[in-house]
């Protein structure tokens, strides 16, 4: 199964990603979390990053197409896998058909997740994530049994730098200029199956497995 998980920031993509994993056992390819771990081991292409991370931006294409296209080849993803946060262009996205193509390799199905703007600034700001084991949950609407303390693993949650309101706005300003665009793209070549992501995670989850045992 190879699929991309597509929508805005907050849309539910890491959560529903996570599920997907341990249902089909396919790695979920996140750059978001790829690029988190180079800024946190301080590489020259994480402190880079970091600068277009912060400001609400996107990384540069050929940084992570790079990123993908070296992921993609390590033997998990061998029986498929999760794209989760790639592509967010159009140039990622031709990138991607072209990488595939070299491994003779065809997309099954990009679900898109659909939420409204106000809601995606509540999952935001309220998401905490576990430090260690990168379990996401929200203060609110998928708390944790004790107040900032992983369930898995108990460790620390902490909350993103870039999950602030100022930043999640320019985020959001991006998606639809940048990443939007793309629903049209998947659309046209006939994997897209799109979802109403205002759902509870359950329900999302739910219509996520019966779509594609659909097809
Ligand atoms: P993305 O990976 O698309 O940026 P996440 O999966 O990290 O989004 O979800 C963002 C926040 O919203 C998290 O705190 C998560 O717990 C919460 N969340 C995810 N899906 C839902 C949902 N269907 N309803 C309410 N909250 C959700
Ligand atoms: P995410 O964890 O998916 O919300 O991504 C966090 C940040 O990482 C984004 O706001 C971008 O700055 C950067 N990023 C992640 N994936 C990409 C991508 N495919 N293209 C460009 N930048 C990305």
């Amino acid at each position: 199964m190879k699929l991309i998980l597509l929508g805005p920031p907050g849309a539910g993509k890491g959560t529903q990603a996570k599920m997907l994993t341990e249902k089909f056992s396919i790695p979920q390819i996140s750059t978001g979390d790829i690029l988190r771990a180079a800024v946190k081991a301080g590489t020259t292409m994480g402190l880079k990053a970091k600068e277009f991370m912060d400001a609400g931006g996107l990384v540069p294409d050929e940084v992570v197409v790079g990123i993908v296209r070296d992921r993609l080849q390590e033997v998990d993803c061998e029986n498929g896998f999760i794209l989760d946060g790639f592509p967010r262009t159009v140039a990622q996205a031709d990138a991607l058909q072209v990488s595939l193509q070299k491994m003779d390799k065809e997309l099954d199905h990009v679900i898109s997740l659909d939420v409204d703007a106000e809601a995606l600034v509540e999952r935001l700001t309220g998401r905490r994530t576990c430090k260690d084991c990168g379990r996401g949950y929200h203060i609110s609407f998928d708390p944790s049994k004790v107040e900032g303390v992983c369930d898995v693993c108990s460790s620390e949650l902490i909350q993103r730098d870039d999950d602030r309101e100022d930043t999640i706005r320019k985020r959001l300003q991006v998606y639809a200029s940048q990443t939007e665009p793309l629903i049209n793209y998947y659309r046209e070549t006939g994997v897209l199956i799109e979802l109403d992501g205002m759902q509870q995670i359950k329900l999302v989850q739910e219509q996520i497995l019966a779509r594609l045992q659909a097809s």
